[in-house]
């Protein structure tokens, strides 16, 4: 199997660049012994910042994207603490279970998994709940391909002193966000989602609001690896860190950075642009987009055409055609299809191939369709080809 030639289209982990894979494999560095290495994460972080639109310090964890989640709300939240939970998909729940499990009051706030909630549905929600001191949201919910406005949501939550914790693990680098701007006090992210690095980071940056709750806490969170406290006690003072850095992984990550940067915001532009003439594409064919609006740049989930069943049609496009795309999750699963098209495969060329591997995928199951030709005739309608 020819490595290079598969298109990996789930929405994370993606495909990813040979120039990403190579930084990894040739990193041979000691983080704990080479005077490097400190100024090399310090600049990665930079680059996190940037793409996250805030000030604040990035901190790089060694760990997938749910270590940051947990993380988080295991240092913020306090036993008692009242925190609104916005649910419009499975992430959104999850973040409610990881606040129960740390002893705070989850406030579960559910809405249709097809709309986004808008700033009138937290009025509301906090008019009926107003000793409310924390709030988690999801930017992108990737089993939905559904964008939540937090721009909207978020400056309504800080000007009521409430602290909000956005899971933007499916957005950054795909979809804008302008943390400082939009007031958002804790942001988390993965590396194998929009940037396009492999599995095994997250990165978070706190606004000084966020911090200082840490620091009051009335009692302090007793574990170590999520603790964050940790890191203001060594990195963010005194420059040293709490255990061994996995220096292969944050150069992998660095490099994405790199390679997003390169064409930075314009890459923003870009996947919008893509996502655009995917979600046309679709259309046009048949298909019914899950969202109803708010749709996600960084993917498109759609519904599974009625006489197709999920895995041997996926696994039939993997198998012959070498592509794969995601199928969803929860009561999702069998009905909704998910094809990321971000970071490394918000390239127009790579989305044709995939899109014309489903084409032939479907022809196979008597299904005629063409997806890949709608695409480039819309991109190239719009003077993008
Ligand atoms: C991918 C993702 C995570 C991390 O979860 P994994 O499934 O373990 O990769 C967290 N939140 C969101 C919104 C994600 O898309």
């Amino acid at each position: 199997m020819d490595y290079p030639e598969d298109l990996i289209f789930t929405p994370g982990p993606t495909g990813t660049d040979s120039r990403v894979r190579q930084a990894m494999a040739e990193c041979q560095i000691n983080p704990d012994s080479d005077p490097s290495f400190p100024g090399f994460y310090r600049e990665t972080a930079s680059s996190l910042a940037r793409i996250m639109g805030t000030s604040n310090p990035v901190l790089i964890l060694a760990g997938e994207g749910m270590l940051g989640l947990e993380a988080s709300i295991a240092s913020l939240v306090e036993p008692g603490d009242n925190v609104l939970c916005l649910a419009n998909g499975p992430f959104g729940k999850g973040l409610a279970d990881f606040v129960q499990n740390y002893g705070g009051k989850a406030i579960v706030v559910e809405k249709d998994w097809q709309q986004p909630f808008l700033a009138e549905d937290v009025e509301n929600a906090l008019q009926e709940n107003p000793r409310v001191s924390l709030a988690t949201i999801v930017h992108c919910e990737t089993p939905t391909g559904l964008l939540n406005p937090i721009e909207e949501i978020c400056p309504l939550l800080a000007n009521r002193g409430i602290l909000s914790i956005v899971d933007a693990v499916a957005s950054i680098g795909g979809d804008p966000i302008a943390a400082d701007l939009s007031q958002v006090d804790v942001v988390l992210g993965g590396s194998q989602k929009a940037l396009s690095a492999p599995p095994g980071l997250s990165f978070l940056s706190l606004s000084p609001r966020a911090w200082n709750k840490i620091e009051k806490r009335k009692e302090p969170f007793r574990g170590f690896y999520l603790n964050l406290k940790l890191w203001q006690d060594t990195w963010l003072n005194h420059g040293t860190f709490p255990y061994t850095q996995p220096a292969p992984d944050i150069a992998a990550l660095s490099r994405a950075c790199a390679i997003a940067l390169e064409n930075w915001p314009q890459a923003l532009e870009n996947h919008s642009i893509l996502a655009a003439a995917v979600r046309t594409s679709l259309l046009e064919n048949g298909f019914q987009l899950y969202p109803l609006s708010h749709f996600a740049s960084t993917l498109s989930a759609f519904l599974i055409p009625e006489k197709i069943k999920d895995i041997t049609f996926r696994n039939h496009l993997w198998e012959k055609y070498r592509v794969q795309i995601g199928g969803s999750l929860g009561p999702l699963e069998g009905s909704v299809w998910r094809l990321g098209h971000m970071g490394f495969n918000a390239e127009p060329g790579r989305i044709f191939r995939a899109l014309n591997a489903l084409d032939r995928a479907f022809a196979d199951f008597n299904l005629p369709t063409s997806l890949a030709s709608s695409f480039a005739a819309e991109l190239s309608q719009k003077g993008k080809t």
